[in-house]
């Protein structure tokens, strides 16, 4: 089982997280997109050669916890997600993911899409 995916069984939502920590700039990340509702960072352990990762500032824990008054800013997320791709040269298309939950893998309880490119991705995901 990837780190990650092993990560993400014990994960649990609530609370600041580390994505709330590089958002105030406690900690260093490589920042490459911010502007007033979102930042775009590269993802620290990349699952191909362009892996950026884009957070809303609002803290929203995870896709399913997203609400109605958040149709704008998931709109802006899905095309700050296609602007990174465009900047990180990815011409030849991309994925864009979002986990969610446990059986989602997902391992950092504030919400983010992972834009990743550079090779050809397979399906269906593991
Ligand atoms: P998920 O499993 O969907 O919650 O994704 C979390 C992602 O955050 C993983 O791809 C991690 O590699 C990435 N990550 C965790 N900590 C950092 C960090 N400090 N800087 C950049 N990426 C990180």
């Amino acid at each position: 089982m990837a780190d990650e995916v092993a990560k993400a069984q014990t994960a649990q939502p609530g609370g600041d997280t580390i994505f709330g920590k590089i958002i105030r700039k406690e900690i260093i990340s490589t920042m490459i997109y911010e502007d007033e509702q979102c930042v775009a960072i590269e993802d620290v352990n990349p699952a191909a050669k362009v892996h950026y990762l884009v957070i809303p500032k609002k803290q929203i824990t995870q896709l399913s916890k997203a609400e109605e008054t958040d149709e704008q800013l998931l709109g802006h997320l899905l095309l700050v997600a296609k602007k990174v791709a465009e900047l990180g040269g990815l011409k030849e298309g991309y994925r864009v993911v979002i986990n969610d939950g446990k059986d989602g893998a997902q391992s950092v309880y504030h919400l983010h899409l992972h834009v990743i490119g550079g090779r050809v991705m397979g399906w269906p995901p593991g």
